[in-house]
């Protein structure tokens, strides 16, 4: 569903991946772990065209992400292409990223009509929909400054979920929230994983989370991937030095 190949990004002098490779299969749960500035944050950006790469090629559901295939050719992808691969993702950030002067069903509703081109009344069902599947039905009318941290968040994911896509992206979606308002966002996303045929891919603090969850864990350290496994091997038996190490620090 999601594939990296040979995918390098450099700020400047600092190679933040180098040569990524990295396969993700339909529906596949895969959790993103590693220290501060491993590039964690910067392989989701990069799925979201938020960030260019350097090199390698980047593909959603069997298309290149930034470029097109023309006659067995590789060409830098139009913004049609673009909009249209990059729209099967879906992104929820650390920070909510909600619109403030709208209500949680219009913050829920303004890309459906603007870029899907939903009707009016089709958008505002599916919102109160998703509203209502994060437990949020009573505060559709709210706005985000009348909202808890756990609330905002699962108000983005809502939002995000509004524009159907196939592949969710969370990151660090718990790290800004109060301990006690944690739980009720990791709920929902237990939720969105037994209930949607999505692809999900997770940069995660919550160590607990990403081994109950993940069908596969990533370590990142040094722009690669350092080790990757299941939950049990990835936690319970970890082969590589720095992996044992961040675990020790960390669990
Ligand atoms: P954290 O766990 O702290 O969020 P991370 O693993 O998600 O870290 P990234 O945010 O992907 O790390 O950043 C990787 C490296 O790239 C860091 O060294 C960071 O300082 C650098 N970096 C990120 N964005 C930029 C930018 N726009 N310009 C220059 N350097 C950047």
């Amino acid at each position: 569903m999601v594939r990296f190949e040979n995918v390098t990004k450099r700020y400047g002098a600092l190679t933040v991946l180098d040569k990524l490779n990295l396969d993700i299969s339909r529906n596949e749960k895969v959790s993103i772990i590693g220290p501060s500035g491993s590039g964690k944050t910067t392989v989701l950006r990069m799925l979201m065209t938020l960030e260019r790469i350097n090199d390698g090629v980047i593909w959603v559901n069997g298309e290149p992400l930034t470029h097109m295939q023309r006659s067995g050719r590789m060409v830098p992808a139009n913004n049609r292409h673009l909009r249209r691969v990059r729209g099967q993702i879906g992104m929820v950030f650390q920070h909510f990223n909600l619109f403030p002067h709208m209500t949680a069903l219009q913050n829920c509703m303004e890309a459906p009509v603007s870029v899907l081109g939903l009707s009016k009344p089709e958008a505002e069902a599916r919102a109160a929909e998703l509203l209502d599947m994060v437990g949020l039905g009573e505060k559709k009318n709210h706005f985000p400054i009348q909202l808890s941290g756990g609330q905002k968040q699962r108000v983005a994911i809502a939002r995000a979920l509004a524009m159907r896509p196939k592949v969710m992206l969370f990151d660090e979606v718990t790290s800004a929230l109060d301990p006690e308002l944690v739980g009720e966002v990791l709920n929902v996303i237990r939720k969105l994983g037994a209930e949607y045929d999505l692809t999900m891919l997770m940069v995660t603090h919550q160590m607990g989370f990403a081994k109950e969850f993940s069908d596969r864990v990533c370590f990142f350290y040094g722009g690669k991937i350092a080790e990757q496994g299941s939950p049990d091997q990835l936690f319970g038996d970890p082969q590589n030095e720095r992996t044992r190490q961040f675990l020790s620090a960390v669990l």
